[in-house]
């Protein structure tokens, strides 16, 4: 698969049509995969923790989540198309394991979200095998997450932990797994379960969907400062002409 190099990232250079199948012919073909959606913000980080860089690095596809990332590789001249979501790609996973009959596992979020989410999924989707979820505010190092896992034996773990614990947790777990796909979804459950609202489609299709979040909850103003940044260094990247 051909990639971009964003400030040491690997973004693979795919839509989201294509993630989609090909994440639906790893699990008919019982292969184990790990999605990872950045943003600026996740960058940044691997840029200033080396091991969560390495955590990172061990997916096996790595797409754009934030439009700063598809603005990053156009100044590259190595363009994204378009962003790819976790959300958006968890809808569609949901709707294939719908008409498969997949069986999915949820991780993350407090009980009282999960619990939503859940039931919401069973409504819309009454095909889906929910075998098993668990809440993401669990001790790291005394969990028998991953026994539970390998017993109900999914094929699709929807990891929302929320950036850097969902990567870290897969990129640390995903050797004790046969097969799976591992994504890493952030906030959806949130979404999912009537929480929080996404962004209206006009705000998404305006490139304005971090605005929306900020108007809603102000107190993300400080994810935000890693934008400048991330903006200065791709363009260091771009004159030192290492992409
Ligand atoms: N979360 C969690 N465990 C934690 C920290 C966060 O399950 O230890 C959940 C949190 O409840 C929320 C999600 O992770 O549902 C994080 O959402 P956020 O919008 O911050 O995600 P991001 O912007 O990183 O996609």
């Amino acid at each position: 698969m051909k990639h971009v190099i964003i400030l040491g990232i690997p973004f693979s250079i795919i839509n989201h049509h294509k993630l989609v199948n090909n994440l639906n012919q790893q699990i008919q073909s019982a292969e184990k995969s790990f999605v990872i959606t950045a943003n600026p913000e996740i960058v940044m980080r691997a840029n200033r923790e080396i091991d969560y860089k390495q955590d990172l690095l061990r997916a096996t596809y790595i797409t754009a989540d934030g439009i700063g990332i598809v603005k990053a590789s156009h100044i590259l001249n190595n363009p994204l198309h378009e962003r790819v979501t976790g959300y958006d790609v968890m809808m569609d996973l949901l709707q294939l394991s719908n008409y498969h009959q997949y069986k999915i596992y949820l991780l993350g979020a407090d009980q009282e979200t999960l619990e939503y989410t859940k039931e919401n999924i069973e409504t819309e989707y009454p095909s889906v095998k929910i075998v098993g979820h668990h809440n993401g505010y669990f001790d790291w190092n005394n969990n028998n997450i991953v026994e539970e896992i390998n017993q109900s034996s999914p094929d699709v773990v929807f990891v929302a932990l929320g950036a850097p614990k969902q990567e870290q947790w897969i990129s640390q777990n995903i050797d004790h797994f046969q097969k799976g796909v591992f994504i890493c979804v952030g906030g959806s459950f949130d979404v999912i379960s009537g929480n929080v609202k996404r962004a209206p489609l006009s705000w998404q299709n305006r490139n304005l969907e971090w605005l929306y979040r900020l108007l809603k909850q102000p107190s993300r103003w400080r994810r935000m400062l890693a934008l400048p940044q991330f903006t200065f260094h791709v363009i260091k990247q771009k004159v030192k002409g290492s992409s």
